[in-house]
């Protein structure tokens, strides 16, 4: 374990926000997620250093059996990632894009087909091997490229897991052309569910970012922000516990820590050997009427957090130069 500095504005002074353990591997080990009192930039600290982590990215991190619905889901995600690079045009000539964490290679490879000349990064061994388009293996600050000559760089639920986010926004800087666009969705530290609702998945999320400290990180780095999307198109970021949490917090005025949150209906099923189904839907429902109240409600309140931009997780995109100081 190491501590930390804030990784945007360098301070040592930090307030903690809230304690939770590794609820998909390790329940028993707890970490603390902090705030910069200067910038406000969330973080897990102290951490695991960068070569402790493998720990946390079992085999099993990364088992996702593909099924139908599965790659109906992704070509929806994928459809409105790609929306995002669509104001770059085709002005002749193919767009080339550098997808960050591209996993195994499945958005290029959609990209590809929209006519972008594609290459990934991906550090995890445990991906697939990609043989059709060039993929780096090492951190995105350390791949051997150092000139502006990509049109986009993407990362999708990326910088939350990197040891030095400001690492990464100014290797994007560095690679990609005047006017070039960085794309990245990242935890939204503004909103309930990231900042009181236990479901950020600690410590593979390392930081937790707001409008205003992603702003920073992109002046610091030579960027214009041009967009905020808030919603869940791409990522989905449930407000689990929406309604215990404010009745404890709001009505009883008391603190909602970990020791209230119950099991999630995929914990209890796997605490207690069980599969699927309706039987098991039953038994979690007579654990926890609650938990059943509240995923009821949403679909309403995700609405409206999605209206007041306060959804978990935000999509940015940000312009490559064009600013006044740089
Ligand atoms: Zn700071």
């Amino acid at each position: 374990m190491e501590n930390v500095a804030c990784n945007l504005c360098g301070s040592g002074r930090h307030t903690p926000v809230y304690e939770m353990p590794d609820r998909r591997f390790f329940r028993e080990e707890f970490f603390t997620v902090v705030e910069c009192n200067q910038c406000g930039l969330g973080f897990v600290n102290p951490r695991p250093a960068a070569a402790e982590m493998q720990k946390y990215y079992p085999r099993e991190y990364y088992q996702n059996p593909p099924t139908t619905s599965h790659h109906h889901y992704l070509k929806r995600r994928f459809t409105a990632q790609a929306a995002y690079l669509e104001e770059l045009g085709h002005d002749g000539g193919r767009k080339k894009l550098l997808d960050v964490g591209c996993a195994n290679g499945e958005f290029p490879r959609f990209m590809a087909t929209r006519g972008w000349n594609v290459e990934g990064v991906e550090v995890s061994e445990s991906s697939q091997r990609i043989t059709d388009f060039r993929v780096y293996t090492e951190e995105f600050q350390n791949i051997p490229l150092n000139e502006p000559a990509y049109d986009a760089v993407t990362a999708w639920a990326v910088l939350e897991h990197v040891h030095d986010p400001m690492a990464y926004f100014r290797k994007a800087s560095r690679l990609l052309k005047q006017g070039g666009l960085f794309v990245f969705l990242v935890p939204n530290f503004g909103s309930v569910a990231s900042r009181h609702l236990f479901c950020e998945d600690i410590p593979r999320h390392l930081y937790f970012f707001t409008r205003e400290t992603v702003r920073q990180y992109l002046e610091k780095t030579g960027f214009t922000l041009e967009k905020e999307d808030n919603g869940r198109k791409i990522y989905k970021l449930a407000p689990n516990n929406w309604l215990a949490f404010m009745v404890r917090t709001r009505l009883l005025g008391k603190k909602y820590s970990f020791g209230d949150v119950p099991l999630t209906s995929k914990e209890y099923r796997r605490v207690h050997h069980l599969q699927s189904g309706i039987a098991a839907a039953l038994k979690y429902a007579a654990y926890s009427p609650a938990s059943v109240m509240d995923r009821m409600l949403w679909p309403v309140i995700e609405t409206a957090q999605i209206l007041r931009k306060s959804y978990g997780v935000s999509t940015y995109v940000a312009r490559r130069g064009l600013t006044k100081k740089h």
